[in-house]
């Protein structure tokens, strides 16, 4: 069953066109790779799935209900859980905070948000830094503590932004088993990723973007030998 489907979506901001006439399905239970060089589109499209950007044009649907132009409470509410490039933690809050604060926005008792933000607290190896502002933590933990908050929304779709970005070889193979982890629970995935051994290993599909086009989808054993690809992207 296709669980996302992006048809025809374009995003302008003035005379640039960030995003442009992309369309494409997911189906539930997979993991999408997004990729493409840097200012593609990407973190602008996962904004407009999210419901953080309107589309300029075009529709975004989500298990089979029209969500463009949704705000952002209501894209969690549905199941939609992103993570951010640039992360969104908050540094006063402690981890738990955080966490149940994520959680109040698909769970409305206080009681029941605690007790989602203190599995997902402990599903994400986590409960040792609790208590401690998050503002504390180190770049790893604090990127962990980042998809952990988008796991508290309890979401259907996971939209990760870079969350492997500077984090050293063990911190990344953690991450890749955390991921896989959240996979193996049903929740869909797309994954903006740059190390491309990531994403060969961890995304059966592929999206390609290019200065806003998408410009390929398909598997990554095809992907390697689609000259567009390797001309905006894999080549050089
Ligand atoms: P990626 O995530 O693939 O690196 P982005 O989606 O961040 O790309 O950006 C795509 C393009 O849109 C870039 O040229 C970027 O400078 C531009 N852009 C992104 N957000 C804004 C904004 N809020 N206002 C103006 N331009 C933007
Ligand atoms: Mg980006």
């Amino acid at each position: 069953m296709t669980l996302l489907s992006v048809d025809g979506v374009t995003k302008r901001f003035g005379g640039l066109a960030a995003v442009s006439d992309v369309s494409f399905e997911v189906p539930e239970g997979t993991i999408t790779g997004l990729i493409g060089p840097n200012g593609a589109g990407k973190s602008t499209l996962f904004s407009m799935i999210a419901g953080a950007q309107r589309p300029t044009a075009g529709r975004i649907s989500f298990a089979g209900k029209d969500i463009t132009g949704w705000q952002p409470h209501e894209a969690a509410r549905a199941g939609v859980g992103r993570t951010f490039q640039l992360m969104r933690v908050f540094g006063s809050m402690t981890v738990l905070e955080n966490l149940t604060t994520a959680a109040h926005l698909r769970h409305r008792t206080k009681a029941s948000a605690r007790a989602v933000a203190e599995r997902v607290c402990a599903e994400t190896n986590l409960g040792s830094y609790a208590h401690r502002p998050a503002a504390t933590l180190t770049g790893a933990t604090k990127k962990r503590l980042e998809l952990a908050r988008a796991l508290a929304t309890s979401p259907r779709l996971l939209l990760l932004d870079e969350v492997l970005s500077g984090l050293t070889p063990t911190e990344t193979a953690e991450a890749i088993s955390l991921i896989e982890q959240v996979h193996a629970q049903g929740i869909t995935i797309v994954l903006v990723e740059h190390v491309m051994q990531v994403v060969m290993s961890l995304c059966p599909r592929l999206v390609v973007l290019d200065f806003g086009k998408l410009i390929f989808t398909g598997s990554p054993d095809d992907a390697v030998k689609d000259q567009a690809v390797l001309d905006a992207y894999l080549g050089a």
